[in-house]
């Protein structure tokens, strides 16, 4: 095994070539450094990296443990102690954290060693990667594309081997759909299942974490090490973690997937479209019955997601004032000047857009007629899901309507990026766990451009569509294609 090879492997192959002593961790960063120096340049997935942090834990890793020794990448708005934690935007500029995320400290416990942080949209608004205040990430799979987002470079960096694994989180998609758009596996856990202490805010009852890996099985091992209730979160769920594991390698007999109809739209294209029906017939022949059901409410989860959202979005980032954290304007004439030009100075458009937005839908005139109602519709969709689940153990569906879209192509139509998300939002306001694994690629322009299929669980059934999205890789190649860039020599 080369300095080469090594990068390329999943979680789980490194972890036994580590336990068995055939690496050691340290080769192990090594060989993560160089990789990240021959292909970050040009992808742009990370913020910032700590070699000689990840050095000094790898020499001291226990590679016994479950993740003993396998660094993995941190989307940047999960604090982990003494790096920064910029949320991609000019607000936080220079910001470390103090302390660690309870994500990151299980990590840790679990031997993994927190190794860089990711590129992502400011505070984790958009689907693209685009409105970083930092700078672009692009899709290692045709540099002129996007990633996808908000999680698009924990999506790039896993897909260009230079991480073994990435931390993201998905408040209406943003670790299933970059992972979709960039060829890797993504996974949300049920809402409350992995704890948020330490993850910066955005909406606080849609917002969760989860891993993004080359691999079904890698993502099990992650959750594995990283669910379970937090006394410091109060959503998080006080429930047994089981082994997200033990399941996979079973097939898909007596598995029932259900088709929702309200997701066959017309803006689905071909390609994405001819993928997933082959996706679904491959299920099918492994063993599932596959059912037609229906989510009545699903026109509404766009509007619905984008009242909650902002309203939750503009509280949660009123703490941004330039008194506790990173920017703060210069020579304020008094509070209210300071507060203003910090926030006119440090937040992006986008996020600007959405502190507006939310205030109006909270301010007394406004609240019922959209915030409160929104509430209620939540209410309907989350209906919608239990319903189905009375019947099928799993929903199927791409996970994206479209492969990656240009860089630029989507930035001056707000409504359009938001459109990205339809298919992966509504399991965000129920509160359902989602996957997404690679099920094919749409030919454009001569490149090949990744396609992913996403599966919906009932809440808390982690393990069921980690085994059904395990056996559909399993039975096809698309997982192990890699991105055709070319290391700088
Ligand atoms: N793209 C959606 C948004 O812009 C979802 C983002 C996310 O999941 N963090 O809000």
């Amino acid at each position: 095994m080369t300095d080469k090879d090594l990068p390329a492997l999943s979680i789980a192959d490194l972890q036994s070539l580590l336990r068995r002593r055939e690496v050691s961790a340290s080769e192990v960063i090594d060989a993560l450094r160089k990789r990240i120096q021959s292909v970050d340049g040009e992808i742009g997935a990370y913020l910032s990296l700590d070699i000689d942090g990840a050095m000094k834990e790898a020499e001291e890793a226990n590679v016994d443990l479950p993740l003993g020794g396998v660094p993995v990448a941190i989307k940047d708005i999960i604090n982990v102690m003494g790096q920064p934690c910029t949320c991609a935007s000019n607000i936080l500029r220079g910001y470390r954290s103090p302390y660690d995320a309870t994500i990151i400290q299980k990590l840790r416990t679990a031997g993994a060693i927190p190794f860089g942080k990711t590129n992502l949209d400011e505070f984790a608004m958009g689907s693209s990667t685009e409105n970083s205040a930092v700078k672009l990430t692009r899709n290692p799979w045709d540099l002129s594309r996007v990633p996808g987002g908000s999680s698009g470079g924990s999506a790039a960096a896993v897909a260009t081997d230079a991480a073994f694994g990435a931390l993201g989180s998905d408040t209406g998609g943003s670790i299933r759909q970059p992972a979709a758009l960039s060829g890797v596996v993504g996974f949300k856990p049920t809402y409350g299942r992995v704890s948020r202490f330490g993850l910066v805010a955005f909406a606080s009852s849609l917002d969760q974490i989860g891993p993004l890996t080359k691999t079904v099985r890698d993502s099990a091992l992650i959750l594995n090490a990283t669910a379970g209730h937090d006394p410091r979160d109060s959503t998080s769920l006080n429930e047994p973690v089981p082994d997200f594991a033990a399941k996979l390698g079973n097939d898909l007999r007596g598995i029932r997937l259900g088709l929702p109809k309200e997701y066959m739209i017309e803006g689905i294209d071909p390609q994405v479209r001819a993928a997933v029906d082959d996706a679904v017939k491959k299920m099918n022949s492994l063993g599932a019955d596959i059912v037609d059901v229906s989510l009545p409410h699903t026109d509404y989860a766009v509007a619905v997601y984008y009242i909650l959202a902002t309203a939750e979005a503009s509280a949660n980032l009123a703490r941004f004032d330039g008194v506790r954290y990173g920017h703060r304007a210069e020579n304020p004439k008094d509070m209210l000047d300071l507060y203003g030009r910090t926030r006119e100075q440090g937040f992006g458009p986008e996020v600007k857009r959405r502190i507006i937005l939310g205030t109006y839908v909270l301010s007394s005139g406004y609240y019922d007629a959209y915030y409160l109602r929104a509430q209620k519709v939540r209410e309907l969709i989350r209906q919608d899901f239990a319903r189905a689940f009375e019947t099928v153990d799993a929903l199927i569906s791409p996970t994206s309507p479209v492969p990656a879209f240009k860089l630029g192509e989507r930035t001056e139509d707000p409504l359009q990026m938001y459109l990205a998300d339809i298919f992966t939002i509504a399991a965000n306001l129920a509160g359902i766990c989602g996957i997404s694994v690679p099920c094919g690629f749409a030919k454009v322009e001569g490149h090949r451009l990744p396609i992913g299929l996403q599966l919906l669980g009932k809440p808390l059934g982690e393990a069921g569509i980690l085994q059904m999205a395990h056996a559909y890789e399993q039975s096809t190649d698309w997982h192990k294609a890699r991105p055709p860039i070319a290391p700088a020599k």
